[in-house]
């Protein structure tokens, strides 16, 4: 079968007077006074624990926009049963028809669903109107797209055959059930993990995270109207602890599918050895995990284009990316005028809830996430090795507000130079503009992770070497360009090192990792 060709969802623009931008406010305020019920989907159920949990925006903690149910370890046990009653009749279905189900879902989310699931991404997860667009309206429906056309791909790729002996490959699911574990910062990566999996032919028990449960409520609606057979993906909500402990211990778990922190993956990795020996397969283990990328400007650079990476690189969406450019290093004849284009930008950042669609920084997602934040940027404050330039403020009485903040070191390896912040906080490293090769040795030496990063240089031997000289310390690398806003079908994302198994999602290397092919030699 040919599929239909995949091709990047088109970003609407929400400027004043188009249909778009009436539908998603009007949405917005729907939404935000729906208190909404948000059950677990376990099989054709959906189930009300009656333990529940408020939700509320990020930018008002006051105010509440529904509750969710919180799975007991029952309901666990209930969602892996479900998954594997449904495996066998999901697993047989032929590949066209699972790519149908995953291409109308794509089509529901870049249709009628666009601005609920954009509403929901704004309100729940603190995102404005342009960064909800890419992530939950067009993001996730490229990553269903490409991954129906990279199936058909790989399920096009046949061995040599000679007249005597023909060779097939049946890219079959894995046995057993697959685990997804998703993240609060895009609703495309928490909708693509467990449908991508899906895709190939597995069963999942997918837990979003509790504070994208808004907008994941959304994308299981989707999923059940575009006709997702119950019981294939399970979504289930409550203790992670508990939840994973349950899922590791079965002895029909088959894989994970994580995006998440370092720590957690790590203890998660170490858990699947410590079971492995009740397990009926090796589970597949594919994670994308933290970072702390950077930008390295060399002398060359325009100071516009430098400020302007960074300023998109470190704040947008509040700096909670994975990819956010976190820690930079500038060459010290560029720097004065990098530094004033860095501050006249921030000076500028409109700050509040996304519902007025101008304001361009909004809460960050919540307390805990505020309170690290405001250490840091304390420690900051109190250290002779470290100038707050720009921001430096916080404010948690309505909602958690941290103020965009640049931080300048004179200390390389300063704390917040090594440590994953996920907020709007970008440290930077003034260096010497003869010290650039020993400045790419020390980004290296220092670069525990290794997802995405950029050189900014008009010079091309200091592009080359930095590309060069960097090759382990980031998965993504970008040339003249901020480190972030990797696209589906252009710039399949993941890196190394702390930052995850870099198998690329939205690629056919990720889908890879969700079958177990079988080789049929027949000899005539
Ligand atoms: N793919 C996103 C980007 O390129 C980042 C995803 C993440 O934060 O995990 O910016």
């Amino acid at each position: 079968f040919q599929v239909p060709p995949a091709v990047n969802e088109p970003v609407k623009s929400y400027a004043p007077g188009t249909p778009e931008r009436e539908e998603v406010l009007n949405t917005y305020k729907t939404m935000y006074e729906s208190n909404v019920e948000v059950p677990l989907y376990i099989g054709s159920q959906h189930v009300k624990s009656g333990h529940t949990k408020t939700i509320n925006p990020p930018h008002d903690h006051q105010h509440q926009v529904g509750v969710y149910h919180n799975a007991e370890k029952k309901h666990v046990e209930q969602a892996i049963e479900e998954a594997l009653k449904a495996k066998q009749a999901w697993a047989d279905l032929p590949w066209e028809q699972r790519a149908a189900v995953f291409l109308k879902a794509a089509d529901l989310i870049s249709g009628p669903y666009r601005q609920k699931l954009n509403a929901a991404t704004m309100i729940g997860q603190g995102k404005n109107i342009f960064q909800a667009e890419i992530d939950s309206a067009c993001e996730i429906a490229d990553f269903l797209r490409f991954n129906v056309q990279y199936m058909s791909e790989i399920f096009e790729e046949q061995p040599e055959s000679d007249e005597k002996a023909w060779n097939r490959v049946e890219h079959r699911p894995l046995e057993g059930f697959v685990y997804a574990i998703t993240p609060f910062n895009f609703t495309a990566i928490a909708g693509n993990l467990p449908s991508s999996a899906a895709l190939m032919g597995n069963v999942t028990v997918w837990k979003p995270s509790d504070s994208q449960i808004f907008s994941a409520n959304v994308l299981m609606e989707v999923f059940q109207e575009a006709g997702v057979p119950d019981g294939v993906i399970n979504m289930i909500i409550g203790d992670p602890e508990m939840i994973t402990d349950v899922i590791l211990a079965h002895e029909e778990f088959s894989g994970i599918h994580y995006t998440g922190s370092t720590t957690v993956f790590k203890g998660i990795w170490s858990k699947i050895g410590q079971n492995i020996h009740n397990y009926k397969y090796y589970p597949r283990i594919v994670g994308e995990t933290g970072g702390k990328d950077f930008i390295v400007a060399h002398k060359s650079a325009d100071a516009k284009v430098v400020s302007t990476a960074l300023v998109r690189g470190a704040f947008e969406f509040q700096g909670q990316k994975c990819s956010a450019a976190s820690r930079a290093y500038i060459s010290k004849s560029i720097w004065p005028d990098v530094k004033k284009l860095l501050i006249e930008d921030i000076e500028s950042f409109k700050i509040g809830p996304p519902d007025n669609m101008k304001n361009f920084i909004n809460a960050v997602i919540h307390e805990r996430s505020f309170d690290k934040l405001a250490k840091y940027i304390d420690q900051a404050k109190n250290s002779d090795e470290a100038e707050i330039i720009a921001g430096g403020t916080y404010d948690k009485s309505k909602g958690w507000f941290v103020n965009p903040t640049v931080i300048v070191t004179t200390n390389p390896k300063y704390e917040t130079m090594e440590t994953e912040l996920f907020g709007p906080v970008l440290t930077i490293y003034v260096y010497d503009d003869d010290k650039f090769e020993e400045t790419l040795d020390l980004v290296d030496d220092t670069s525990i992770y290794a997802l995405t990063g950029s050189i900014i240089s008009t010079d091309r031997y200091a592009a080359a070497l930095a590309t060069k000289k960097l090759e382990n310390c980031a998965g993504n690398f970008y040339i003249n360009d901020k480190c972030t806003g990797a696209v589906v079908g252009r710039q399949p994302f993941g890196g190394a090192r702390s930052s995850g198994t870099n198998d690329k999602a939205g690629s056919k290397l990720n889908l890879l990792r969700w079958t177990s092919p079988r080789l049929i030699k027949e000899t005539f």
